[in-house]
Parts: C-alpha cells; sequence; structure tokens
C-alpha cells in the first residue's frame, strides 16, 4: 500500500537529509507505529506520502502509484485514498460535528444524499452520533479527536495516517483514540501512526518502525516503543 524505494530528503539550505535511503513497505491492511526521537524524520516521512513535499532522490508508492511524479491535478485523488489526523485535530470551528465531517466530502464532490448517509454512519462509528449539533470547542479534546478521525475515515480512505494523534490527551483518552483506530484498522483501512506515546505502542504490540536521524533503525512486526 506504502512503498518507500532508496528514498532520500534533503530540506533546502540543510546539508544532513532528514530521510536518508528509506526502503519500507507497508502492507494493505497493516497498523504500523513510526516511532523515534523529534527531528528523526517521521513527519518528512508522512509528509512524503501525501505529497506535502517530493523525495529528493527514490520513489515513494502510494497504492502501487509514484506519488513524487503524480501532476498537479493528480494529488487530490492521492489524497481522497489518504485520510490524516493530527495532534492539535485542525476542525473547523465555526462548524458543528456533523458540518466538519460532511465538509469534507462536499469539498470532494460527493454527492447530497450519500453525505445524509454517510456522515450518520460515521459518526455512529466513532461514538459521537448523539453530538452531530454541537460546536468544536463544546466538546472535551477526545472527543475532538474523535471528530477529526470521522472527518478522516467518512470517504472510507484505504490508508489513515496519524501524526500524534494522542499527543494531547491524557492517558485513559487516548486507549479510547486507540481502540478506535484499531477498530477503523480491523474495517480493513491501513494505519500509519507516528507517535511518543510508549504506553500506546506498548500496549497495542503492532509493527513498529523506528528512525533515528533519518534511518530506519528497527522495523519490528509486533514490537514495543523500547528496545530494553
Ligand atoms: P520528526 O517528525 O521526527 O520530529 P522531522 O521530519 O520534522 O522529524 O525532521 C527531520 C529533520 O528535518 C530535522 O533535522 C528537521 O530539523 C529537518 N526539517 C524538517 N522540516 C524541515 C523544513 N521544512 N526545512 C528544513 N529542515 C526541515
Ligand atoms: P477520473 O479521474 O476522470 O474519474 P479514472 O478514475 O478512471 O477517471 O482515472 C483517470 C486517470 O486516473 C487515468 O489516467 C488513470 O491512469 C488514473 N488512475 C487510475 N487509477 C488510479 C489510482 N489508483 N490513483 C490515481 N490515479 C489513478
Amino acid at each position: 500500500m506504502i512503498t518507500f524505494e532508496n528514498v532520500t530528503k534533503v530540506y533546502q539550505n540543510q546539508t544532513a537529509p532528514a530521510l536518508s535511503h528509506i526502503d519500507v513497505s507497508v502492507d494493505r491492511g497493516e497498523f504500523a507505529f513510526l516511532v523515534g526521537a523529534s527531528g528523526s524524520g517521521k513527519s518528512t516521512f508522512l509528509r512524503l506520502i501525501v505529497r506535502e513535499i517530493r523525495a529528493t532522490s527514490g520513489r515513494v508508492l502510494v497504492d502501487g502509484r509514484d506519488v513524487g511524479r503524480l501532476g498537479q491535478f493528480r494529488v487530490p485523488k492521492l489524497r481522497r485514498k489518504v485520510g490524516m489526523v493530527f495532534q492539535d485535530f485542525r476542525l473547523l470551528p465555526g462548524k458543528t460535528v456533523y458540518e466538519n465531517v460532511a465538509f469534507g466530502l462536499q469539498v470532494i464532490g460527493r454527492p447530497s444524499a450519500e453525505i445524509r448517509q454517510r456522515v450518520p454512519a460515521t459518526l455512529d462509528l466513532v461514538g459521537l452520533s448523539t453530538k452531530g449539533d454541537r460546536l468544536p470547542e463544546e466538546l472535551s479534546g477526545g472527543e475532538q479527536q474523535r471528530v477529526a478521525i470521522a472527518r478522516a475515515v467518512a470517504n472510507d480512505p484505504l490508508v489513515l495516517i496519524a501524526d500524534e494523534p494522542t499527543g494531547n490527551l491524557d492517558p485513559a483518552t487516548s486507549v479510547g483514540i486507540m481502540k478506535l483506530l484499531d477498530r477503523i484498522n480491523r474495517r480493513g483501512t491501513t494505519v500509519l501512526m507516528a507517535t511518543h506515546d510508549a504506553m500506546i505502542v506498548d500496549q497495542m504490540r503492532r509493527r513498529v518502525i523506528e528512525l533515528d536521524a533519518g534511518e530506519v533503525v528497527r522495523d519490528q512486526s509486533t514490537g514495543a516503543y523500547g528496545t530494553a
């Protein structure tokens, strides 16, 4: 589903590569954690997948396509296959929960009959079926992250990318978010999650890819956060 082939990324005006000769594949249906110290290259890895940035050399394939070679008109098509959630939720503050989830479907041109069916189904999936009329500011952090996840998966993407999704949440709330991501993964969505949350990684026992200074230093099929 996601393949990095000898990928190196050097940012402009930098000498050290942010990522160096990365060869990694994440298969359809997998759940993988991306771990590593701040500055190790996790965000760069995720940003390459959604073509926010391009590799300096090597290829990044998503669903069989070289995303570095997609023309500008093809990038939106890629983004429809890849949902994203972030540490800071990034909801639209003036819109209700329902509208936040519907908005993502509207901008990609889904028919309104489909939106009226998908939004409630997705809110149900994330456990927020009674909160569609609330504004984000009226929700807890965990509930806001559930809205963000609903928005990311409403279109049934092939891949869900989560960049520190529990970074702003307390441990109990984080466990609830992980159960939700696990449920989404079991429905068939490939999940790739960058995290510093050792407790979560240790509890989940899924694949762990560790970066250090832009290189993959560990790739375990059922790993822990640390190597102890
Ligand atoms: P992480 O997400 O693990 O904290 P990043 O991918 O953000 O790591 O950063 C990897 C390296 O690339 C770091 O040395 C960082 O300073 C550098 N870097 C990240 N973004 C940029 C940028 N836009 N321009 C220049 N250097 C960057
Ligand atoms: P449209 O984008 O007009 O709805 P299609 O989905 O049939 O039409 O695909 C049109 C173009 O998209 C073709 O050039 C095809 O090569 C390209 N394409 C096909 N499959 C994919 C894919 N999985 N991801 C991105 N582009 C694709």
